[in-house]
C-alpha cells in the first residue's frame, strides 16, 4: 500500500514526505482493528512533528508515517473485538491505550503509561490502511461520514477537551475569548457556542476568519493587527477582564496577553503550541489567573463530540486533497493558506 512517510526532520515543507510502498497492516492481536482509511486530517502537529519538534517529548523511529486525524472503515479485526466489525465506519481515537492501567482505569486516555500514537509514536494514516485497537475506534451513527469527520479525531477532540475544561467555570452570561479562528479554533468556537451561553469573543488576524467567527456564534470579533487587544477586552468586559480563555494559538505574543486580559482568578487555556510562556510570577499572583495545558482528549470527549456533530451543532470546514499532494498540504499550512482544515484522502 501508499503511505506518506517522513525519513528526516526538516524544515522543508515542500519535500517533507515521501510517498512509500509498504506492507498493509495486519492483525496480529487479538484487539487490533485494521481501518481501511477514508479521511486524514492533515495537523500543525504534522508540521511540528516534520520539523523535529517532538523528539524530546516522544521516541520517533523513522522512517515513519505521519496522520493522527483518522477515520474510515473497519476491514479486519482480531478474535477478541466485540464493539466494531468488518465494515463499520469508524473514528479513531489517536492513542492506542492498555486499559490496565490506574490512568486508563481513571479514563485519563491521554496518561496510559502504555500507549502508542499512530502518527507521532507508530506508523499513523496518511496511508491506505491503518492498524490501531478496539479500544481507539468509535463506530460512527449513520449519517456521519468518516471523511468529513476525520480531523475531530485529534483538532476536534482537543478544542473540545480544552472547551469543556472552560465551560466548567463560565456562567451564563461570561465574557469568554477565542483567539485564533483556524482549523482548531472554529470547532472549539462552535462547542463553545452550543455547550454554554458566554458571549464569545474572538479574535484573528484574518478577515475571513473573524467572519467565520461571527457566523459560528461570536458576538464579538478583534483584529489584534489594527486594535489594542487589552483595551477592547477591557471595555467589552467593564473592566473584569475575561473568564475563560482559550488560546488555540500559542504564540509568545498570544500567551501574554494573559496578565491584561484574563479575570481574577480565572484561566488561559493554552491549546496551540510552538511560544513560549513568559510572564511575570508577579502577574499570576497578583491575578492570581492559570496556564492550563491540554493535552487532546478523553476516549468518552470524542465520544460526546461525535454526538454534536450528529447533532449538527459542529460544522467542520474542510477541504480534500489525494494522498500525492501531500507536502502542498504541508506548505500552505505553514504558511497559513488553509482555512478550516485540509483532510488527506489515502
Ligand atoms: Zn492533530
Ligand atoms: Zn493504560
Amino acid at each position: 500500500m501508499e503511505a506518506a512517510r517522513l525519513h528526516e526532520y526538516t524544515e522543508e515543507m515542500s519535500e517533507a514526505l515521501s510517498i512509500d510502498e509498504v506492507d498493509r497492516p495486519e492483525v496480529t492481536r487479538s484487539d487490533d482493528v485494521v481501518v481501511r482509511v477514508q479521511g486524514a486530517g492533515w495537523c500543525q502537529t504534522d508540521n511540528h512533528i516534520i520539523e523535529g519538534m517532538w523528539t524530546d517529548y516522544v521516541e520517533q523511529d523513522l522512517p515513519m508515517t505521519l496522520g493522527h486525524e483518522n477515520a474510515g472503515e473497519v476491514v479486519a479485526v482480531g478474535e477478541e473485538v466485540q464493539t466494531v466489525s468488518v465494515g463499520d465506519p469508524v473514528i479513531c481515537h489517536p492513542v492506542m491505550t492498555c486499559g490496565e492501567c490506574r490512568q486508563c482505569r481513571l479514563g485519563e486516555d491521554m496518561y496510559c503509561e502504555n500507549l502508542a500514537f499512530p502518527g507521532l509514536t507508530t506508523d499513523g494514516g496518511f496511508a491506505e490502511y491503518l492498524l490501531t485497537s478496539e479500544r481507539a475506534t468509535i463506530p460512527l451513527p449513520g449519517g456521519v461520514e468518516p471523511i468529513d469527520i476525520a480531523p475531530h479525531a485529534d483538532a476536534g477532540i482537543t478544542a473540545y477537551h480544552a472547551v469543556k475544561k472552560a465551560v466548567d467555570e463560565l456562567n451564563p452570561g461570561d465574557p469568554a475569548v477565542v483567539i485564533g479562528v483556524g482549523g482548531l479554533g472554529h470547532i472549539g468556537l462552535q462547542c463553545l457556542d452550543a455547550m454554554s451561553a458566554a458571549d464569545i469573543i474572538a479574535l484573528d488576524v484574518k478577515e475571513s476568519a473573524r467572519e467565520l467567527a461571527e457566523e459560528l456564534g461570536a458576538r464579538h470579533t478583534v483584529d489584534p493587527t489594527s486594535e489594542d487587544v487589552p483595551s477592547v477586552i477591557d471595555d467589552l468586559t467593564d473592566g473584569h477582564g475575561a473568564e475563560q480563555v482559550i488560546d488555540f494559538v500559542g504564540a509568545d505574543a498570544t500567551t501574554g496577553y494573559a496578565p491584561d486580559i484574563v479575570a481574577p482568578g480565572a484561566d488561559h487555556h493554552v491549546v496551540g503550541y510552538g511560544g513560549h510562556v513568559h510572564e511575570p510570577s508577579q502577574a499570576l499572583v497578583d491575578g492570581e489567573f492559570s496556564y492550563r495545558g491540554t493535552l487532546v482528549g478523553r476516549y468518552t470527549e470524542l465520544q460526546e463530540l461525535v454526538r454534536l456533530v450528529e447533532r449538527g451543532d459542529v460544522d467542520l470546514h474542510t477541504t480534500r486533497y489525494d494522498l500525492a499532494e501531500i507536502n502542498t498540504v504541508a506548505e500552505k499550512l505553514e504558511h497559513g493558506e488553509i482555512d478550516g482544515r485540509a483532510v488527506i484522502t489515502p
